[in-house]
């Protein structure tokens, strides 16, 4: 396989940017990479696990030489990131992001970069687990995973094919879309289900304060299934709530429709409405078949032996 990097920048080697970097060296397609981060500890564990060859504190460093760029932190920290990157880059380096919100980033990389904005196209791998930071990392998340660009129209063709080819050697489903779109499909599918998860673990938790027996102790498989991702990190989630605030809103108010529809019914004891909601959400379910399979990590991750996978 052709390489894709002789030198990348992974700025936050955690979850996402520290898979990309397994993968890609699992199959020989990169030369060096670098690990920028914040914290001395992460980057250390990124170092250990073989997923960078060594790390730069000082950004602008960072970029001497480079030809690739990915951009992993949270998503109100990708634009900032960029920013303290950008002096050092050289003219042919080519730029992406992983953020899971897509049209603010992208507006705010184009500003950052400025006359150079023809370099950046985004992307978002759609792949996960709700585990943080190097130790999480897994040589085969990406595989056979979508990877949804979404080139701004500044973004040059050359860009767009380095970064098609990036995602593609980590073994991903790589397609194009534009970015309201991305933010709006991803608003429903992804980030009201880890709103929606967040919530139902604290009306639980609220509602075992006042009771006489804790609840939460006899949480089974469908509260686990459900809440699985309300364990992945605050700080990200939060950046993508507020990111992508409209879309995330107006997923919101939908459920809420929803749920109020539920509610309705069984205070209504209305059993025929009830089978009617209930019947509709099933056959949809249904069609839409199981999550993708769950490979073993081939890669043993510090923390936890067991991984779930999927957003
Ligand atoms: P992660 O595991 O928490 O990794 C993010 C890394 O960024 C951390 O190692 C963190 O360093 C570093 N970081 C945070 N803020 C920083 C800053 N201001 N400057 C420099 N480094 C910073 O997160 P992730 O899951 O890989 O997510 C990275 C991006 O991918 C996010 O934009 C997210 O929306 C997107 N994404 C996530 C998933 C998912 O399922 N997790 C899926 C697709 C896309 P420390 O460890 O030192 O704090």
């Amino acid at each position: 396989m052709k390489r894709v990097a002789d030198r990348l920048v992974i700025a936050g080697v955690g979850l996402i940017g520290g898979s990309l970097a397994l993968a890609l060296r699992a199959r020989g397609v990169v030369g060096e990479v670098i690990g920028l981060g914040r914290s001395a500890e992460n980057l250390r564990v990124a170092r250990r696990r073989g997923i960078i060859d060594r790390t730069e504190r000082d950004p602008e460093r960072a970029g001497r030489g480079v030809d690739l760029v990915l951009v992993a932190v949270p998503v109100q920290a990708i634009a900032p990131v960029l920013g303290t990157l950008v002096a050092g880059l050289p003219a042919n380096a080519v730029v992406t992001d992983a953020g899971s919100v897509k049209g603010p980033v992208v507006a705010a990389a184009e500003r950052v970069l400025g006359e150079s904005a023809g370099r950046f196209c985004g992307s978002h791998p759609i792949a996960g687990t709700e585990h943080s930071g190097a130790a999480a990392a897994l040589v085969d998340l990406l595989e056979g995973r979508r990877c949804i660009l979404t080139p701004g129209a500044l973004t040059t063709s050359p860009t767009r094919r380095r970064v098609h080819a990036l995602w593609e050697a980590a073994g991903m489903r790589v397609e194009e879309m534009p970015a309201r779109a991305h933010d709006r499909v991803f608003a429903l599918v992804s980030h009201l289900p880890h709103v929606a998860a967040y919530a139902l673990v604290n009306a639980v938790a609220d509602a075992d304060r006042a009771g006489p027996r804790r609840a939460l102790a006899y949480a089974a498989g469908g509260f686990k299934d459900w809440t699985r991702i309300a364990a992945s990190s605050p700080e990200m989630w939060r950046d993508i709530c507020l990111a992508n605030r409209d879309e995330v809103l107006a997923a919101i108010d939908g459920f809420g429709a929803a749920v109020e529809r539920l509610r309705v019914a069984i205070a209504q004891g209305d059993g025929a409405a009830l089978m009617a909601e209930l019947t509709r959400a099933q056959s949809t379910r249904r069609r839409l078949g199981t999550a993708p399979a769950t490979k073993a990590p081939r890669l043993r991750a510090r923390r936890g032996a067991r991984r779930s996978r999927g957003r």
